[in-house]
């Protein structure tokens, strides 16, 4: 029988230990919907025991895996390990981590109850799938989208589109960028919208120049401190999301 982790995870902590020794390369992820079990059938979620169960399915199935990823109202359980490629949707295993949401989303309701739970738990769980791997939420994928796939999963009450814009927003956090050049005392020369992502503050180049008057050749969204580079110092508002930016 194949290895499962068959434990409730805090994903960044799973990725930080589990993800260091990759034997594989995933590129995207693929979500799915379990169809059996229903919600209705786990109104308290997974236990390590169906954990155990599912293993013993996948393997009955002849499969040398399973998805990375189990999500229920609670919690994220991992399932396959993320070091190695799973078993979840025949065209793309070598390639994609699989996101297995419990739920029978041709029925269930997706934006309410236990299904809205599941819902967010995934996109927590996918947004920092993307951030870890450096994913773009374009490549995305849902299993009926594998052309060698026949059954529809997830159900129609996962809407592709949807569900991509909320791993989005979940994944940039809106933020304003105020800049300060030398010898303009108080006033700021300017403040631009920018976004939070993994840590680290992004804007428009095109933005930036328009209040530093900076060029470095840069274009797009970029890391505020890759355009204003070292002239500027720099200090984060946690609690206001604002990044000052302060010529030296
Ligand atoms: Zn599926």
């Amino acid at each position: 029988m194949f290895e499962i982790i068959g434990k409730k995870v805090n994903i960044k902590d799973y990725l930080s230990y589990y993800a260091k020794n990759m034997q594989w390369n995933p590129e995207f992820i693929v979500l799915h919907n379990t169809g059996t079990p229903t919600l209705a059938q786990r109104p308290n979620g997974f236990t390590a025991e169906h954990m155990k169960n599912l293993q013993g399915y996948y393997s009955g199935m002849g499969w040398n895996g399973g998805p990375h990823f189990f999500v229920d109202q609670n919690s994220t359980w991992a399932f396959n390990p993320i070091s190695k490629k799973g078993t979840h949707s025949p065209s793309w295993n070598s390639i994609a981590i699989g996101v297995e949401m419990l739920g029978d989303y041709s029925k269930e309701d997706f934006t309410t109850g236990a299904g809205k739970k599941v819902r967010e738990n995934s996109l927590n769980l996918i947004a920092e799938l993307h951030l870890y791997f450096n994913f773009d939420p374009s490549t995305m994928k849902i299993h009926k989208e594998d052309p060698t796939t026949t059954h529809d999963c997830p159900g129609k009450n996962v809407i592709k589109a949807d569900f991509i814009k909320s791993v989005n927003e979940k994944m940039n956090h809106p933020c304003k960028v105020v800049l300060y050049k030398k010898g303009e005392g108080h006033d700021p020369a300017g403040v631009i919208n920018g976004v939070l992502r993994n840590n680290n503050v992004y804007a428009l180049v095109s933005d930036l120049q328009k209040i530093s008057g900076f060029n470095n050749g840069l274009s797009g969204e970029q890391k505020v401190i890759d355009v204003l580079t070292t002239k500027y110092s720099y200090s984060w508002d946690v609690v206001n999301l604002k990044f000052y930016c302060v010529q030296k």
